[in-house]
């Protein structure tokens, strides 16, 4: 069966940009009419990424702009009382005024930011930059800790750079095998479905590795229905064979990597029996998965979140590395190592700053020479800028705690739905001094917030986004934004004037920003000093890195050389260990997360589109009829599910989708049926990424579907 969508062209007039969503940042074109939404939407047949075609979500985008409930106003309140909107000076003066006040009392580390992957690379740049200098606060993260941390922290560790695809998505279609890890592209980068399709119709193969049989799984050759958690043992156990069965690639492995002989004694530990047991997969499919990827044509192992969202997502997406590198698996088209990134600006969000760790350019803070650079830029002394942050969950977990953030803002980000263990966030959340949240929607985060601020939305905004592909592009605005409400950019500069640095943040447009951003960024990993404006929109988007203006960018950083200083690629001995928590006695069944088709990360703005909430109106709780019969589940029955943590109450869908063992819901929704309620903060220890995929629980409830709860 085909996966791809139908194309569907775009209208002769418009402007071009791009859908507000996920990673694949699909081309665009919008065109403004006299609908409700004052815009149509089409696909850009003239963007190499998705080709004209786009999904569900990035069809119904329009939706948002003049949704009833779009904010047009700021709001503000006392503790305990209800919402009233205030005049924008106001707004600003009190969210300055608390700044201020936290840092007076407790310290400027008393004051938290809190980012989104959502954000342009400019606001991503600006938050940072605001943090560090109008507050000289280090606790500043984004929810981009919680998607492909894991994946770029093994990349930093393996390859010296974490591009997350260090090719552009069309090399899939040039991969004689693809290995896709604990991905669903079917349902979450629709129309990157096109390019699997050439794949297989080329003669080309795919093998799909993932507890559940998804759409993406049942158009694979090859399913590898694995236990939750086992993806470290599964890569080892692939190694083995290819060194058991002579598929290693030596003269790559001598010529472009270091460090094979630590990982092959590792590997060679992991013999068929035992990883039989650990994942469920028997010996025959793990040589038949070997003997696909290697050999001399191109191929391919793409990671989702499935691997790295594990308390070792970081050593399970080094054994997959260690296994391309190992095969030989680099340097020509349709061939290497990728994450399937999830959020829009997923890529440049992690690169510019508004991580904990990190400056712009995919400088670390905690390096002097990075900081000096940086502090030229920004005119500050290098000794003034703080220090490493916490992460997104403990930045989150040390709300209102001794030594903890007190006051704390929220750019672009649901965190009381998205993180892990809502129980424990909302009752930070409600300890905090006060909470800003900046978005066009009183969310879930929001409700609990004491200032709300609206700003401007995806096309009404300026500003640049880095894809999966590390393809850097532009924001156009396209409509005229509702009067009054200003961007993230202008909201930084009246805080930044109010705290006595106004200076510093007079930006007059996003492309002035983008232009100290050049300056920031030159000379680092991702190094964005050539790409200007004019340029992304001459060439369709520029890879970084590009250094000067007559670079051409980088489509595949990797093909002669890798980012470590020697020019190789590292192996890594990794190890398999359990889960942050396994099924015992009393909690039984595995847990996990994912995604629909119809919905984006914490469904704040696609729960708002009446065609994505009328398809997907609640989340559904997927359970295998072998454990249905077991608890006299139905379709539709209400079923409760409990962990150490909290319970959750969801709608069953019997499906043999999922294992026996393993109940899935999705993680769209707040409320009784927040997904998060049940899953596990346990970190990784290098990407502090929470242990999203796996929670051991039980079922304690069950009750038919005409006694249920609304
Ligand atoms: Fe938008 Fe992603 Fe859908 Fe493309 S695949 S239309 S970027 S949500």
């Amino acid at each position: 069966m085909p996966l791809t969508l139908p194309q569907i062209d775009a209208p002769p007039v418009g402007v071009k940009t791009h859908c507000p969503y996920c990673a694949l940042q699909c081309g665009t074109v919008l065109a403004p009419d006299g609908s409700d939404n004052g815009v149509s939407v089409a696909g850009d047949a003239g963007f190499p990424v998705n080709n004209g075609r786009l999904c569900v979500k990035g069809w119904t985008a329009g939706d948002l702009l003049h949704h009833p409930d779009r904010l047009l106003a700021p709001l503000t309140r006392e503790r305990g009382r209800p919402f009233r909107t205030t005049s924008w000076d106001a707004a600003y003066n009190r969210i300055a005024a608390a700044i201020a006040e936290t840092k007076a009392k407790y310290g400027p580390a008393a004051v938290g930011f809190f980012g989104s992957g959502a954000l342009t690379n400019e606001k991503a740049y600006l938050l940072g930059k605001f943090a560090r200098v109008a507050v000289g606060t280090p606790h500043v993260d984004y929810n981009g800790r919680y998607c492909m941390s894991s994946a770029a922290g093994a990349s930093n560790k393996a390859f010296g750079m974490d591009r997350g695809l260090p090719f552009p998505v069309s090399d899939i279609a040039l991969a004689r095998t693809i290995l896709l890890v604990g991905s669903n592209p079917v349902d979450t980068l629709p129309p990157i479905a096109q390019w699997f399709d050439k794949q297989r119709e080329s003669g080309g193969k795919l093998s799909v590795a993932d507890p559940r049989r998804t759409p993406t799984a049942r158009n694979a050759e090859l399913f590898l229905q694995l236990t939750p958690g086992s993806d470290l043992a599964l890569a080892n156990g692939l190694l083995y064979v290819a060194i058991e069965e002579n598929l290693v690639n030596p003269d790559f492995v001598r010529d472009r990597t270091t460090g094979f002989d630590a990982a092959r004694r590792v590997a060679l530990t992991y013999h068929p029996a035992r990883v039989e047991q650990l994942t469920g997969i028997s010996e025959a499919d793990l040589r038949r998965t070997v003997r696909m990827l290697a050999g001399p044509d191109p191929a391919m192992i793409l990671t989702g979140r499935g691997p790295e969202q594990q308390s070792k997502g970081v050593d399970t997406v080094l054994a997959f590395i260690n296994l391309t590198l190992a095969l030989g698996q680099f340097g020509q088209p349709g061939s290497g190592y990728g994450c399937l990134t999830g959020q829009g600006n997923g890529q440049g969000g992690r690169e510019h700053g508004q991580k904990a760790d990190q400056l712009p350019g995919y400088r670390l803070i905690e390096n002097p020479a990075h900081r000096d650079h940086v502090a030229r830029v920004w005119g500050v002394d290098p000794a003034s800028l703080p220090g490493k942050g916490r992460s997104a969950y403990e930045l989150l977990d040390s709300l209102g705690r001794p030594d903890g953030i007190r006051c704390l803002v929220v750019l672009g980000s649901n965190v009381a739905v998205a993180s892990p263990h809502l129980n424990n966030i909302a009752e930070r959340l409600k300890s905090l001094d006060f909470l800003a949240v900046f978005d066009p929607f009183v969310n879930e985060t929001a409700e609990l917030a004491d200032v709300v601020l609206p700003v401007i939305q995806w096309a009404e905004e300026e500003g640049t986004m880095t894809n999966l592909e590390g393809r850097v592009i532009r924001r156009r605005a396209v409509v005229e934004p509702p009067v009054g409400v200003p961007s993230d950019i202008d909201v930084f500069g009246e805080l930044a004037a109010r705290l006595g640095c106004g200076d510093r943040f007079a930006f007059a447009s996003p492309e002035d920003v983008f232009d100290e951003f050049r300056l920031a960024t030159s000379g680092g990993t991702a190094d964005y000093a050539g790409i200007t404006y004019d340029r992304i929109d001459r060439e369709n988007g520029v890879f970084w890195p590009c250094p000067t203006e007559d670079h051409p960018g980088t489509p595949r950083p990797f093909t002669w050389r890798f980012g470590h200083a020697d020019g190789k690629a590292k192996f890594h001995p990794v190890e398999h260990r359990p889960a942050g928590e396994e099924p015992d006695a009393e909690f039984p069944l595995y847990f996990t997360t994912g995604r629909y088709l119809e919905h984006y990360n914490s469904g704040a703005q696609t729960r708002k589109v009446g065609k994505l909430k009328g398809s997907k109106p609640e989340p559904r709780l997927q359970v295998h009829p072998e454990l249905a019969d077991l608890h006299g589940i139905e379709d539709g029955s209400w079923v409760t599910v409990e962990c150490r943590r909290g319970v959750a109450e969801f709608t069953a869908e019997v499906t043999t989708v999922t294992r026996p063992d393993t109940l899935f819901a999705p993680f769209h929704w707040g409320g009784r049926g927040a997904a998060n309620l049940l899953t596990n903060p346990a970190l990784d220890p290098t990407s502090r990424m929470p242990e999203f995929k796996i929670a051991a629980v039980r079922i304690v409830a069950v009750r038919p579907a005409e006694g249920g709860v609304a």
